[in-house]
């Protein structure tokens, strides 16, 4: 099946999960690690529920200045370098001949600035199934006219995510106000969008576990303009206000922080565990000296070919972000 990018086919499978009450999830990526762990994850769930070509969101940032996932995914910290190799990663493991030929990928574009991603903006669009357009730092009235003109411009071509209003940062002090559904009505109506982002109490990059998702604000939203909701921030909001999701009228899903922050902590643990076979037993003896390992993990073991890769560090990594990924499709695709 390999990436879907037709705007027709994209819109074919967001109606196919709607009758089906699936939410559609979609994970960020800023390298082949996260990239692989997603793709493997789909697919071995796709097999365990028998559905071998489950649909996949992936999607990355480009010039969003909260996090710059393209620019990340490359060492040379160039948005469009990086970009190209997140599209080429996709194409090779999705084609033919892969074990992740038949998932129905999908690459969405997150956080696209009206202004700092200008140039990419003016890329061919039809590379990509979906994307956010974001204006959302703008005034209410701006954002709507950016919005509408990207819509007249591009919106024959590719799915587009609007972002009605903005979803704040869990670092920052500034809070908004939740999405009233007069509001995400007019939004709609006026920009054209395919789906809206709504704020709705959730926050980008929150690591505390207390975050509260408005459903009721969201009921009221789908009542004027039906499931064609897009939550973003969840990664800090409990398992269990999230699992009826198509009910409020959230179509998709967008996570990336859940991926890293709860798959840093394995990484760590295993290198504490293996420290003498990782650094060697000198680097050891030093952290010990300085009182940030104690003598339990002077195991006097050589460093070990085993466990001083990255391929070492990048498969635990690899394997708790397929869990991750696998615990959320386990609550959107029933
Ligand atoms: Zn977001």
């Amino acid at each position: 099946m390999g990436i879907i990018t037709n705007r027709d086919k994209v819109l074919e499978i967001y109606k196919e999960a709607k009758e089906n009450k699936w939410v559609l999830p979609c994970f960020c990526s800023e390298n082949l690690t996260t990239t692989e762990a997603i793709l493997a994850a789909t697919k071995e769930y796709g097999d365990s529920c028998g559905i071998s070509n489950l649909p996949i969101i992936i999607a990355i940032t480009c010039q969003y200045d909260h996090r710059t996932q393209a620019a990340y995914y490359t060492h040379t910290r160039r948005w469009d370098i990086g970009l190209k190799l997140f599209i080429q990663d996709l194409k090779i493991l999705t084609e033919k001949g892969t074990p992740y030929e038949n998932l129905r990928v999908m690459i969405h574009l997150d956080h696209i600035q009206f202004d700092d991603d200008k140039e990419l903006l003016d890329w061919d669009m039809s590379k990509f199934s979906s994307i956010m357009f974001d204006a959302s730092k703008l005034s209410f009235e701006e954002n709507i006219k950016r919005t509408k003109e990207f819509v007249k411009n591009k919106g024959q071509i590719i799915v587009v995510e609007g972002a009605c209003d903005e979803i704040v940062d869990a670092s920052g002090a500034e809070k908004s106000e939740l999405t009233t559904a007069e509001k995400a009505k007019k939004y709609f109506d006026e920009t054209g969008v395919d789906i809206i982002v709504a704020n709705l109490g959730t926050e980008h990059r929150a690591s505390a576990r207390d975050l509260k998702y408005y459903g009721s604000y969201a009921r009221k939203i789908k009542g004027e303009i039906g499931v064609n909701i897009c939550l973003h921030g969840t990664s800090s909001v409990p398992r269990s206000q999230i699992d009826k999701l198509i009910e409020d009228g959230v179509c998709k899903v967008n996570i990336w922080t859940a991926l890293e922050r709860d798959s840093s902590p394995e990484l760590l643990k295993e290198m504490v565990k293996n420290a003498s076979k990782i650094g060697g037993a000198k680097a050891v003896d030093e952290l010990v000296e300085l009182e940030m390992l104690n003598s339990d993990c002077k195991t006097e073991e050589r460093a070990n070919l085993d466990f001083f890769t990255t391929e070492y560090r990048q498969n635990i990594i690899y394997n708790e972000m397929k869990k991750v990924v696998k615990a959320y499709l386990e609550i959107w695709y029933i």
